[in-house]
């Protein structure tokens, strides 16, 4: 079989790539070196809250097929370029003879450091994008109101004239970017969409009230995020309001203001009377400078979709921000599903604009259909590029979809050969290869060098790119990389099919439920709406993540729930073992109380 990796690589990579690839041609001859379960001494790795599986077995020393092996064990499916959480890593590690730790690290700052490095001379300071969160009727609207009034424009013009889901200030000659939907659910959403636009988080704490659970919920879904917080303890103005207590009690969640020996930027301030908000806004510009955030305004624009609605006479209409790149009126995008030719592009204020850069919130008209929240915006040449790329996406999605509700699992393939007759043989092996379960469907197909096309599809329905003796340029090798593909290369028909064949074993398996643990309910922490931390002791075995919690009460069956997440104290840990007392936060249905049991299941496939 030959592999190939399209990147030149630097002499450690090189080195680090033999230790992990080289295995795809010898792991049948030889047991590599790297640590075993078997080995009572376990190596602590820490690591952040997200992955690449690549990255993960370059830490480890573990060649990738191996890791990768591992996880499918567990029942994860991920190839080298995938991402997968600290949780998931962990229950690998533990085969590998590792310890994963969560390492708590600003993942956004890590990615600016890398798109610096590859474009660093074009790159320009753009706004911050910041979002308000914090516990409800603490004031986050209100704040938002108030921000808005700040700003010269929006005074002049008697306010802003519509809502396009963000709006821009202009603050001591800087701008700054805030979404207008407060409260971590579209945080959230767009997180799920794998688009985390915000650069900085408010959390409003009102000083009157303190930090409430959807305060710490609030923090909790920054922290994860990577996003840097400020806190604005809001409400000074009410006689009932205790800065210091606030204070203290930000403590306790791990917020120690700066003015506590902590590092934690807060803002007393009353956004109903208008106090002090200049001094929030203040420290967003500091923090701003501090983090640098950049983008390439040369970049082929893309932007993400914050709102969307049907307007009676200007159709589908979007509010997005723009990521990278400059938007330009006439430009040809895809967005989700749709496409269109930006027809119309407007600020908050109504004014008719040519041109966006990166995080310049707008809204736009011309496109086809509605799209989402959270979908992505990519410019493309011209019209017959959309077309293509979009029905390309539907046909995939229909045979994946005629595939899937005949109940079965689907390995989605880009196939490129070098001729049409390699082409045909292949595909008509690959037929062979289907069963009454699983299906192989061709998302795109074709015969020639490998196109952004092919790429762009690949990405679009998560599908990997099979090439038979076919070209991949270089030029494309950035777009294979920016959209996490994985490329693999062949010259013998027969590896192919092999590779291909592992998978749909791989499919074949049947899931099984395995009892991993029971647990003796202490007490139940916290209520938010099917959520519950419950403090735990374990009586026998092991619990992690994503395993199913049966909830008894007098041995009798009484509910069920997901473990999702787990942690010692305050702080949060890949397991809890026999002996151990800790605390499970866990999705659940039925009823749970104090002095209840729990048994956990794992599923793992045979
Ligand atoms: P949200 O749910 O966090 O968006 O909170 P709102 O912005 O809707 O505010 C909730 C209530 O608190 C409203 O009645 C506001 O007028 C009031 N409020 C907000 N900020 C302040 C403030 O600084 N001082 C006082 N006294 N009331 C405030």
């Amino acid at each position: 079989m030959v592999r190939r990796k399209f990147r030149k690589l630097s002499k450690k990579e090189a080195k680090a790539k033999i230790k992990t690839d080289g295995l795809a041609l010898e792991n049948k001859k030889k047991l590599p070196q790297f640590a075993t379960s078997t080995q009572t001494e376990k190596q602590i790795l820490e690591i952040p809250e997200n992955i690449l599986v690549r990255d993960l077995s370059a830490k480890m020393n573990v060649p990738v097929t191996i890791l990768i092996k591992s996880l499918m064990k567990n029942g994860v499916l991920k190839n080298i370029n995938e991402t997968i959480d600290w949780e998931t890593a962990a229950i690998a590690g533990d085969e590998l003879g590792y310890e994963v730790k969560l390492k708590i690290k600003n993942e956004k700052v890590k990615t600016e450091i890398k798109e610096e490095k590859a474009d660093a001379k074009d790159l320009i300071e753009r706004p911050p994008i910041v979002t308000v969160m914090g516990h409800v009727d603490h004031g986050k609207t209100k704040l938002l109101d108030a921000i808005r009034k700040t700003d010269v424009i929006a005074t002049e013009s008697g306010g802003i004239t519509q809502h396009i889901g963000a709006y821009q200030i202009t603050f001591k000659k800087k701008k700054i970017t805030f979404i207008d939907t407060p409260g971590h659910e579209a945080f959230e959403a767009m997180r799920a969409h794998g688009a985390n636009i915000t650069d900085i988080v408010v959390l409003v704490v009102a000083a009157d009230d303190g930090i409430k659970p959807q305060t710490e919920e609030a923090y909790e879904h920054a922290k994860r995020a990577g996003v840097p917080v400020i806190v604005a303890i809001n409400k000074i103005d009410l006689p009932g309001a205790n800065i210091i207590r606030t204070k203290q009690q930000l403590t306790e969640i791990g917020l120690i203001p700066e003015d506590m020996g902590g590092k934690t930027i807060t803002v007393p301030l009353s956004a109903k009377e208008n106090q002090h908000i200049n001094d929030l806004l203040n420290m967003i510009l500091l923090l701003s400078e501090m983090k640098q955030f950049r983008a390439n305004p040369k970049k082929t624009a893309s932007a993400i979709v914050v709102e969307s609605h049907l307007d009676s006479s200007l159709g589908p209409v979007a509010h997005i921000l723009v990521q990278s790149g400059t938007l330009k009126k006439g430009d040809f995008v895809v967005v989700g599903q749709t496409w269109g030719k930006i027809r119309l592009m407007e600020d908050e204020y109504k004014n008719a604009l040519q041109s966006a850069e990166p995080s310049k919130p707008v809204k736009i008209a011309g496109l086809k259909e509605l799209p989402f929240f959270g979908d992505a915006l990519q410019v493309v040449p011209d019209e017959k590029t959309a077309k293509i790329v979009l029905s390309d996406f539907k046909k995939a999605i229909k045979i994946t979809d005629k595939d899937l509700s005949k109940g079965k699992k689907v390995i989605p393939i880009v196939l490129k050969a070098d001729a049409l007759g390699s082409l045909k043989a292949i595909k008509d092996s690959l037929k062979k290869l289907e069963t009454d379960e699983v299906a192989i469907s061709i998302a795109k197909e074709g015969a020639g060098n490998l196109s952004d096309d092919d790429v762009m599809m690949a990405a679009t329905v998560k599908a990997r790119v099979i090439c038979f003796k076919s070209n991949v340029p270089s030029g494309i090798q950035k777009l294979i990389e920016s959209e996490n593909v994985t490329v693999t290369q062949y010259n013998v028909i027969y590896d192919l099919i092999d590779d291909l064949k592992e998978t749909v074993a791989f499919l074949m398996r049947k899931e099984i439920e395995v009892k991993t643990a029971r647990a003796h309910v202490l007490k139940i922490f916290h209520t938010a709406k099917s959520e519950k931390i419950v403090g735990i002791k374990v009586l026998s075995g092991k619990i992690q993540k994503n395993e199913k919690a049966i909830i008894l009460h007098d041995d009798k069956k009484i509910g069920e729930g997901k473990v999702l997440s787990l942690q010692i104290e305050k702080d949060k840990v890949a397991k809890l073992e026999t002996g151990k007392v800790g605390g499970i936060r866990m999705s659940y249905e039925g009823d749970i109380a104090e002095g209840d049991e729990l048994e956990f299941y794992k599923t793992e496939l045979k």
